[in-house]
């Protein structure tokens, strides 16, 4: 069993703990560089991006995530791919830049406040609809060369693989299908 850290400092990083348990994996929560040291994986979950960015900075935790990111693979959800993205706006917001792609904060304004959708998922993912939870989403605007997109929601790209990372503008852990985490677990150990 992999064991997998859930960074512990805010947002939903409860309910990943939970997916990465139905998924197949030992799930932890992560807090210090310590303890990102002992995991063989990371989420970031869904929360607000610029509270959690403030808090990594307040830990010291930066440097050792980018540091863990150049190894060892990073799954974000939301903020969390906001947090992985190589660029931010709306407005401008530092990253750990790990993955490449340029994301606009809470872009879909107030009609996704919240909003639950249905995704045709590309493989690697196992075929299927895909359901989606959205929660004041950033939309990726910019995919880089590197990167490929494994679903889309209304042309946009909402589900990202670049190398060892994959990050998603939805909410899987808050589905009980398990494709997205299993995806995620695949890549640790490769
Ligand atoms: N709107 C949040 C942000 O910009 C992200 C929302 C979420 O993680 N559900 O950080």
């Amino acid at each position: 069993m992999p064991k997998v850290g859930v960074l512990a400092l805010q947002g939903d990083f409860e309910a990943h703990r939970r997916a990465l348990e139905r998924a197949g994996a030992e799930a932890v929560e992560v807090r210090t560089a310590e303890e990102l040291n002992g995991v063989e994986g990371l989420v970031i979950p869904g929360g607000e991006s610029s509270t959690m960015l403030k808090l990594i900075e307040e830990m010291n935790l930066l440097e050792p995530l980018r540091e863990f990111g150049r190894e060892r693979p990073i799954f974000g959800t939301c903020a969390g791919a906001i947090l992985l993205a190589r660029e931010v706006t709306n407005p401008p917001q530092p990253a750990l830049g790990l993955v490449d792609i340029a994301v606009q904060r809470n872009a879909y304004g107030r009609q996704l406040d919240s909003r639950i959708v249905r995704l045709t998922p590309e493989a690697p993912l196992p075929p299927g609809d895909l359901e989606a939870v959205f929660i004041r989403a950033p939309i990726i605007r910019r995919v880089g060369e590197g990167a490929s997109v494994l679903a889309r929601y209304n042309g946009d790209p909402v589900l990202v693989e670049h190398g060892r990372h994959l990050v998603s503008t939805f909410h899987p852990e808050l589905t009980g299908d398990p494709r997205v985490h299993q995806l995620f677990l695949d890549k640790i150990g490769k």
